[in-house]
């Protein structure tokens, strides 16, 4: 059955590609060097809301790093934040990440996690009755075992979207309590839904010490989301942005890259942001985001690359999870969650992170069969149902295949 499925991905490979050689060495971690990291770059620091920690305006977000070697390279270089999740590679990216940082003083670095909960309901934005407070502790001891340390900096509650997802008592009290118990110095929300009503809601809770949330130049309703910005943070919030490369690429074939540079510039222009987490998986990026550091005024070059000079309507990679799409799906498919995989697969070429949000979207086989005309409009101009289709072929690709 495996190497059934294996023969049929090879011949129709999502990318036109074969297998695990489609994953580019950055990926891969095959080919990247050993380096003890010298950079003359000089670090900008902003205040993380009421933690009190001075901490340099770029982390890594290690989902797309498998290299130790750069972990390593990003602390010597004087990144201090690091961030994984307990399912991106089924744990193993937090023992990589905790591997890679023992041999530093634990009190040199800061890292921290998403503790995904059980039973999370993406189309609607809510937890359910699955998602339990001992199921969460759980998931966060069995965290640090992999991390090897006997607490974390930074634990994140993920998918936090609906104002009633984040007050969702057996989570907000689990939370509560890892904190109490010393598990974690600090908790916050992540969120990539309904994003400006969950950074009201975090902050109206009164126990959350930061969020990180889904923040770009394609954000949906900018004005919502800075206001919304600027509520958590004067309550103390510390903000910490993710997404912030929408993609990263206009084009699935990535022949287009967004300017990088300009995103983070792009996000960075707004003070109630401390630090974006960057998804670094080539030593290259590294001394691209330290030389930014320098150069962190937002131009006239960065607006006109970014489209936002002009009226552009390029779809590119980034699905806003604005939802408008899903009442007008026959089928009401939780279409923002699958945009969202489609946007790993081709802009990150995680297939891995891809596959797993694919699986909880809850879709089907083949979702879009027997259903002839789409008429979804798209607010970003996707064609809505190609995506879906092109993307549902990874549901049943072995993940040892996916894995390389
Ligand atoms: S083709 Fe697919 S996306 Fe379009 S309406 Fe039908 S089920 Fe929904
Ligand atoms: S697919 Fe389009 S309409 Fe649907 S959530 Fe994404 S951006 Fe909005």
């Amino acid at each position: 059955m495996k190497n059934e499925a294996r023969r049929d991905f090879l011949k129709k490979g999502l990318f036109g590609m074969a297998g695990a050689a489609m994953l580019p060495s950055a990926i891969s971690g095959k080919t990247l060097k050993t380096s003890s990291f010298q950079s003359d770059n000089k670090l900008v620091y902003r205040k993380l809301g009421k933690t009190g920690l001075d901490v340099p305006v770029i982390s890594l977000g290690a989902g797309d790093t498998n290299n130790p070697n750069l972990v390593k390279a990003c602390h010597e270089a004087g990144i201090r934040l690091f961030f994984s999740a307990t399912y991106y590679g089924e744990g193993n990216n937090e023992k990589m990440l905790g591997d890679a940082l023992r041999g530093f003083p634990r009190d040199s670095f800061f890292v921290g996690t998403a503790a995904i909960p059980k039973g999370i309901d993406h189309k609607n934005g809510v937890y359910t009755k699955d998602s339990t407070r001992e199921g969460l502790v759980k998931t966060v001891e069995d965290s640090l075992k992999r991390f090897g340390f006997d607490h974390m900096d930074f634990l994140l509650l993920p998918f936090a979207a609906k104002r009633e997802s984040v007050f969702f008592e057996p989570l907000l009290r689990a939370m509560e309590d890892l904190k109490k118990q010393g598990k974690t110095r600090f908790i916050g929300i992540a969120s990539h839904s309904w994003v400006d009503e969950a950074l009201h809601a975090a902050a109206d809770t009164k126990i959350y010490d930061m969020a990180m949330p889904a923040y770009n130049f394609r954000a949906e309703n900018k004005q919502a989301m800075n206001e919304a910005l600027g509520y958590a943070a004067n309550s103390g919030m510390g903000i910490i942005a993710m997404k912030t490369q929408a993609g990263g690429y206009w084009d699935k074939e990535r022949t287009q890259p967004i300017n990088s540079k300009a995103t983070l510039r792009w996000v960075l222009q707004n003070e109630h942001v401390t630090s974006v987490v960057s998804g670094m998986s080539k030593f290259e990026e590294l001394q691209q985001n330290l030389a930014l550091m320098n150069e962190l005024k937002f131009t006239d070059q960065d607006m006109k690359d970014l489209k936002l000079a002009y009226n552009d309507n390029t779809p590119g990679m980034y699905c806003k999870q604005c939802r408008e799409c899903i009442p007008q799906c026959k089928r009401n498919l939780d279409i923002p969650t699958l945009m969202r995989s489609y946007m790993y697969a081709y802009g990150y070429r995680n297939l891995e992170h891809a596959q797993h949000t694919l699986l909880a979207s809850g879709i089907a086989e083949d979702p879009c069969s027997d259903c002839s005309t789409c008429n979804i409009k798209c607010t970003s101009g996707f064609n809505v149902k190609e995506k879906i289709q092109d993307i549902a072929r990874l549901r049943n690709v072995p993940v040892d295949l996916i894995k390389g």
